[in-house]
C-alpha cells in the first residue's frame, strides 16, 4: 500500500506552504497514514477530508486527528471513489486543493483521474517519486519528456516545491521523492480542437518513440492517418519530415492535431 510515513517536520511545512491553502480552502488528502500531514492540513484549512484504504489505521487516525471538528475520514480506496460527488458534497463552494504524500503505485492514475474529471480542483500538491516529477516538468527533446509531461502540462503549471531523501520517512523508501505543485489552469495550455485526437496523437508518438513521428502515427491503432497527410502537415508546420515525436512542443502537438 505504499506505506512510508513522512516524519520530517520541515518537509511537512513545505508541503503545506507550497500547496497555497488557507482557512477558506477545502482539502482532499489521499492516504493520511498516521495523520502527521493531516493534522497540519486540518489546522490550515476550512475543512479537510482524507480518504484512507487501510482500516487498521483508523484508530491511530482517530487519536492523531480526531480532535479536529473540521476533519472527516473516509475509509475507501481512492480509485473507487466518485471524486466529483465527494468534492461537491463535502466542499460546496470552497476552493478545493488536493494535498497528499501519495502511495506511489497509483501516482499517475490518480493525478490523471483528478485532472480529467474534477473541474473544481484548483491545485494538486503531492509527494511523488523523483523520476515521475522529473517527467512532469520535462522539456521537449530529453529522455524524460513523454505522454505524462504533455498531459500534466496541458492541464497545469507544474512547479517543484522540494526534494525529500529517504530518511524523511518511516520506514525509508527505496526511492528519492519530490514534492510537486500542479496549479490547475483555467483553460488548457494549448488549444486542441479535439482533445481525444490530441491525446491519441501524443500516445502514438511516445508509444513508439524510436520511430519517426510519421511512422509512429501512420501505424498507430489509435489513429487513422495516412503517411502522405502527416507529411504534408509537418511540412506546412515547417518541421522536418523525419522528426521524432519527442521533439514536438505541446503547441506543435496541438497544431498537428488541428491540421490533421
Ligand atoms: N500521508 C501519510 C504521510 O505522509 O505520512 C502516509 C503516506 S503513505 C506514502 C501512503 C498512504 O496511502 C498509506 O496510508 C496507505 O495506506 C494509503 N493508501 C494506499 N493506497 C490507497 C488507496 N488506493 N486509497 C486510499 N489510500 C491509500
Amino acid at each position: 500500500m505504499g506505506q512510508n510515513f513522512l516524519i520530517d517536520k520541515n518537509v511537512l511545512n513545505e508541503i503545506v506552504e507550497g500547496s497555497g491553502i488557507n482557512e477558506n480552502y477545502g482539502v482532499l488528502e489521499i492516504g493520511p497514514g498516521a495523520g502527521t500531514l493531516t493534522r497540519e492540513l486540518a489546522q490550515n484549512s476550512k475543512k479537510t477530508v482524507a480518504v484512507e484504504i487501510d482500516t487498521r489505521l483508523l484508530p491511530l487516525l482517530n487519536y492523531t486527528v480526531g480532535e479536529f471538528k473540521n476533519f472527516k475520514l473516509i475509509n475507501e480506496d481512492i480509485m473507487k471513489v466518485d471524486l466529483n460527488k465527494l468534492i461537491e458534497e463535502e466542499f460546496g463552494d470552497m476552493p478545493v486543493a488536493v494535498v497528499a504524500n501519495l502511495p506511489y503505485y497509483i501516482t499517475t492514475p490518480i493525478i490523471m483521474k483528478i485532472l480529467e474529471t474534477c473541474n473544481k480542483v484548483k491545485s494538486i500538491t503531492v509527494m511523488i517519486q523523483k523520476e515521475v516529477a522529473d517527467r512532469m516538468i520535462a522539456e521537449p527533446g530529453g529522455k524524460d519528456y513523454g505522454a505524462l509531461t504533455v498531459a500534466v502540462q496541458y492541464y497545469t503549471k507544474p512547479e517543484i516545491i522540494t526534494r525529500a531523501t529517504p530518511d524523511c520517512f518511516m520506514p525509508p523508501p527505496k526511492v528519492a521523492s519530490t514534492v510537486i505543485h500542479l496549479a490547475v489552469l483555467e483553460e488548457p495550455s494549448v488549444k486542441a480542437d479535439d482533445t481525444k485526437k490530441f491525446f491519441n496523437i501524443v500516445k502514438s508518438a511516445f508509444g513508439q518513440r524510436r520511430k519517426t513521428l510519421i511512422n509512429a502515427l501512420s501505424k498507430s491503432p489509435y489513429l487513422s492517418a495516412e503517411k502522405t497527410d502527416i507529411e504534408r502537415v509537418l511540412t506546412e508546420m515547417g518541421l522536418d519530415i523525419n522528426i521524432r515525436g519527442e521533439k514536438l512542443s505541446l503547441s506543435d502537438f496541438a497544431e498537428l492535431s488541428n491540421k490533421l
